[in-house]
């Protein structure tokens, strides 16, 4: 374990060199939740953010979070809670215009819409109180490692224009979609994951709306398709005036002018009328399955920056914090051992498949659909089908319909019989899918031949779904 000396700033004429034992880049929340339970444990852990201290946390969401109840503990919730605004929200709100329905599908699990810059302020001041240091203003710029695909080393910053090199047993990749600090690590010794394309994520913007009435639906969460199947809008009520209005595309698809259809959608809803905008915001998230592995000797990449979102909802919170404490749980192990190599850190990719990776990587499969079917028809088609068993499918990965059930639902979809049976055939090799991934090596060195049968089960999945291959 290190102490306070360790971790001290040396200058010289080249810059300021400091020496913790982690670096974690990105104060967000896998960066906080990472950083939280390594600090607890003792060890010396700096926060690198490029935001100021001030603008730290403001980060572009639809403020909907699920799954508080079973937050990691490194952050108490309660430290958290003052930051739920909306916690009366129990299900979905379907509009499906084509068809002109609405449907309420319940959403299991607990649910709360929050005000995402003080839930951002708040997890920061958590990893703090569990004994982090921050280092705004600090734009990560390089990663340091030995020669030929060696350890990571450490990292190469600005910090308001003066260089700053910091060294660390392990860095933690927490710097969010599209992570620069990969583009500067050879990777040529590791199985971690670089088959990364921009294709894979989405593309979202987001400003936050002041009506004058209350809305009627302050207890849902809104979901509106958008003109083509890759994107939806969203309403999220934070509380019953204060919304959340949203929208996102993949970037598969031709570029939407995300400003001026939301503006369009807006302008169009009577509850909107006399609103003010008071924050914009936009950014890319990853809509794709998990990294395979997101690990490398001295090298860990978490939350977005390891591709930890549900691919259907854009729901990345809840897997950015778990990641950041099982990283941070096998980095902790590794410093007490002295090994951060790759097969030493390998349970951290464990356990993220096991808890969500798997199921992710599941839902991607109705991802890869969602681009090659007809918006219209798929509309049409969930318009006809039972509300709780499309809950299900939306968040576990997989669902179950009854003899009875099956039955209305198909004679409710009479005309969409083309697609049911495309949705079947989708289901049955998402759940091939699943299935493997329940079977996640344990070690790096099985990676390559589990890879190998994934693929052949990818195959299947585009030739079943008509879509092009995503990976
Ligand atoms: C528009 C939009 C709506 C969303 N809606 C929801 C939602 O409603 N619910 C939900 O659960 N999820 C939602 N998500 C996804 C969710 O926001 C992310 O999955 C989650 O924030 C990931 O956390 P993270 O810590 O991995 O990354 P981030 O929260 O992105 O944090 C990364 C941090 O790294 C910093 N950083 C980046 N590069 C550097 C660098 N080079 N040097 C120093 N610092 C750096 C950034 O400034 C940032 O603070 C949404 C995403 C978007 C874009």
């Amino acid at each position: 374990m290190s102490t306070q000396e360790q971790s001290a700033a040396a200058s010289t004429p080249e810059g300021t060199t400091h020496s913790p034992d982690v670096v974690v880049v990105g104060a967000g929340t896998a960066g906080c939740y990472a950083a939280a339970t390594i600090a607890r444990d003792g060890y010396d852990v700096v926060v690198l953010e490029r935001k100021t201290e001030d603008e730290a946390g403001h980060i572009a969401c639809g403020d909907a979070l699920k799954g508080a109840d079973a937050f990691p503990e490194s952050i108490p919730k309660s430290h958290l809670e003052p930051a739920f605004t909306n916690t009366g929200v129990d299900h979905g709100r379907f509009e499906i215009p084509q068809e002109d329905t609405v449907l309420e599908i319940p959403i299991p699990g607990e649910l709360a819409v929050i005000d995402r810059w003080e839930y951002g302020r708040r997890i920061i001041d958590g990893a703090e109180n569990a004994g982090a240091d921050f280092h705004y203003d600090t734009v990560v710029q390089n990663v340091t490692q030995e020669p030929d695909g060696g350890p990571v080393t450490g990292v190469e910053a600005v910090h308001k224009g003066d260089p700053r090199t910091y060294e660390a047993e392990v860095v933690i990749d927490a710097a969010g979609s599209l992570s620069v600090l990969q583009d500067h690590v050879d990777f040529s010794n590791s199985t971690f994951d670089t088959n990364v394309d921009y294709s894979h994520f989405c593309s979202a913007y987001r400003e936050i709306v002041h009506v004058e009435e209350p809305v009627e639906w302050s207890d849902a969460l809104v979901f509106k398709p958008t003109e083509r199947a890759a994107g939806y809008l969203w309403y999220f009520p934070r509380t019953e005036t204060e919304i959340n209005a949203g929208l996102g595309f993949q970037m598969t698809e031709e570029p939407m002018k995300l400003v001026d259809d939301l503006k369009y959608d807006l302008e169009n809803r009577a509850e909107f009328d006399g609103a003010a905008v008071d924050d914009k915001l936009g950014a890319a998230l990853p809509t794709r399955r998990p990294y395979d592995s997101a690990v490398h000797p001295g090298y860990v990449a978490i939350g977005d920056a390891a591709g930890h979102v549900n691919p259907t909802t854009g729901g990345g919170i809840a897997g950015a914090a778990y990641a950041g404490k099982y990283a941070a749980e096998a980095i902790i192990a590794g410093l007490e051992d002295g090994d951060l190599g790759e097969k030493a850190l390998w349970e951290y990719n464990e356990r993220v498949m096991d808890h969500f990776g798997a199921r992710y990587a599941a839902l991607d499969v109705y991802n890869i659909l969602s681009t090659a079917v007809d918006v219209d028809e798929l509309m049409g088609l969930l318009a006809a089908m039972p509300g709780e068993k499309l809950a299900e499918a939306l968040y576990s990965g997989s669902t179950s319909i009854g003899p009875k059930l099956a039955l209305e639902s198909l004679l409710n979809s009479r005309g969409h019989w083309g697609t049911i049976w495309n949705l079947f055939q989708t289901k049955r090799r998402a759940d091939d899918l699943l299935e493997l991934y329940e079977h996640y090596p344990d070690h790096p060195a099985a990676l390559a031949h589990w890879q190998q049968r994934r693929d052949e089960l990818m195959e299947a999945v585009y030739e079943t779904t008509g879509a092009d291959p995503k990976y």
